[in-house]
């Protein structure tokens, strides 16, 4: 761009923070570091046309807002960055005015490499193109090796909570007079969205953003792989970066993140298995879902390849429940628009693809409700990941457990109104009777799968009597949510 003749548009719109209820801390932190980067550019000498909410007439959408810049200004051409979302895309491609779309450098990898990658595949796998964007980065390479001779260090990740917590709380950022007036609009204009605005810590731009990354890599990578999976009662972040919602607003590139984590073990000051851990999550997961995205096109979030069809239940957005894992993980996001991967994964996650719920419904809730959430990030991992609704493009099997797994990796069962242990009866763990109850009603599908032979085979050990126990208990339970009782 030309500082002389071209003008930067930048616009809040009711479009674009209304299409789903975002949490207000999310609409915070991208307001107030919109107004932080068009003032930085101000002063950079750039001439902004920046369009606000609060407006007397505001505009309601992005295209509205260019067709009036336009408008004003006497220009007709436009440059954008091609947008994270089908949606904007489209409305773009409808713009009045000549548009020319650039791919958005803040990847590592571009469309025409993922589908260089993916073309031909029989099966999409992550590991496989994690491997490629190594080579492609030199990220922990020896030459064409992989440093540690391994490419991969989870087996040594995933241990057992520790007693003490000796992780440090993502750094806080005071709030200064720009910020201030978003929250105000915030609280004014979203006080009915579920989530809490205050306190507001994030960081709102580049160098505070940078401050973040450095506080993480100092205290939290070293013993970030052992404990990724860990999940502790009132402790929301543990050793977790909480960086995803810097980089995917574009405070913080993905490759100076992997490198400052690189740099780390090259220094001695982080172990391997935390630095590839922590690395492959950027470079391969991100990347990765990223591709899915594009690759998969504009319907891929309406997917519903079990044909699950169950109402959300009210606990997601802060009901009574007497699941403690679910009321944790629940209150922290309303609280802080953050849970962790494991957190989204195998709590909320697990439990709505147990009980059946429609994936379109839990793929709004978590594009509402987490500060780092959009489309292209959130509806693979959502869509694929979490509710297999995509019938096997990101996973080989679907994520479920029985309460077993989120007892050994959380603190969370011990103060549950259930008992972890019961596998029937009342106060059975509602993820023991859904998990079967689910195996079995997509037994057709799934009972083939070589990753799950095995589970099928516990299943039919069981006696029939208490299979028939455990389907009653499970059923019970799915009526109990279809009426809008408490679980
Ligand atoms: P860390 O644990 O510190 O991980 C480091 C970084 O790796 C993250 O900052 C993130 O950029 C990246 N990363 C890790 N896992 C993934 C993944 N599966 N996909 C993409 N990037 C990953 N992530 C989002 O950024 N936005 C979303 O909307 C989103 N929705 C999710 C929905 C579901 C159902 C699930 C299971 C996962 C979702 N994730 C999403 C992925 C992951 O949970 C978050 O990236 C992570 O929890 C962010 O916290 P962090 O920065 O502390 O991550
Ligand atoms: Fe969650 Fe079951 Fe543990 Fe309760 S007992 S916290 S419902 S896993």
């Amino acid at each position: 761009a030309d500082k002389s003749r071209d003008i930067v548009v930048m616009a809040e719109v009711a479009e674009e923070t209304e299409y789903v209820p975002h949490h207000p801390k999310k609409i915070a932190l991208v307001l107030s570091a919109m107004r932080h980067f068009a003032a930085s550019l101000v002063e950079e000498g750039w001439r902004v046309q920046y369009y606000r909410l609060d407006d007397q007439e505001p505009v309601s959408s992005i295209c509205g807002a260019l067709v009036r810049a336009a408008a004003e200004t006497s220009v007709d051409r436009v440059v954008a960055t091609e947008p994270g979302e089908w949606r904007l895309r489209a409305a773009l491609d409808e713009l009045p005015l000549i548009l020319e779309i650039l791919e958005d450098d803040r990847f590592i990898a571009t469309h025409k490499d993922f589908e260089a990658w993916a073309d031909g595949r029989k099966e999409l796998r992550m590991e496989w193109f994690y491997r490629d964007m190594r080579r492609k980065t030199g990220l922990l390479m020896e030459g064409d090796k992989p440093v540690g001779d391994q490419w991969n260090f989870d087996q040594e990740n995933r241990k057992k909570p520790p007693k003490s917590v000796d992780a440090r709380p993502p750094l806080w950022f005071e709030t200064d007079r720009i910020t201030d007036e978003v929250l105000a609009l915030v609280e004014q204009r979203f006080q009915e969205n579920f989530g809490r605005v205050k306190p507001f810590w994030f960081a709102v731009t580049r160098p505070q953003a940078l401050d973040a990354l450095a506080h993480f890599v100092e205290f939290n990578l070293p013993s970030f792989g052992d404990y990724q999976d860990a999940m502790l009662r009132d402790e929301p972040f543990l050793w977790h970066s909480v960086l995803s919602i810097y980089m995917n607003i574009g405070l913080l590139g993905p490759l100076e993140v992997a490198r400052a984590a690189e740099q780390a073990w090259v220094s001695g000051f982080a172990p391997l298995n935390a630095v590839e851990g922590f690395i492959r999550q950027i470079i391969g997961w991100r990347e990765y879902v990223r591709g899915i995205y594009f690759r998969e096109g504009a319907t891929y979030p309406l997917r519903n390849a079990l044909k699950h069809t169950r109402n959300l239940p009210n606990a997601y957005w802060g009901g009574e429940t007497k699941m403690e894992c679910i009321r944790q993980v629940v209150a922290q996001t309303r609280d802080e628009a953050y849970a962790h991967h494991i957190q989204r994964l195998m709590v909320t996650g697990n439990f709505a693809l147990l009980a059946g719920i429609d994936p379109a419904q839990v793929h709004a809730w978590y594009l509402s409700v987490y500060a780092d959430a959009f489309e292209w990030v959130e509806s693979p991992n959502t869509i694929g990941m979490s509710q297999f609704a995509d019938g096997g493009i990101v996973g080989s099997k679907p994520y479920v457990s029985s309460g077993n797994y989120i007892d050994r990796m959380s603190n969370y069962c011990g103060a549950c109104a259930y008992s972890v242990k019961q596998k029937t009866g009342e106060t059975a763990c509602p993820f023991n009777t859904l998990y079967w109850h689910f195996l079995d009603r997509h037994r057709t599908r799934f009972e083939k799968n070589p990753r799950m032979v095995n589970m099928y085979r516990t299943w039919d050990r069981m006696d029939l009597d208490r299979r028939e126990t455990i389907i009653e208990d499970g059923q019970g339970l799915l009526n109990r949510l279809d009426t809008g009782k408490v679980i």
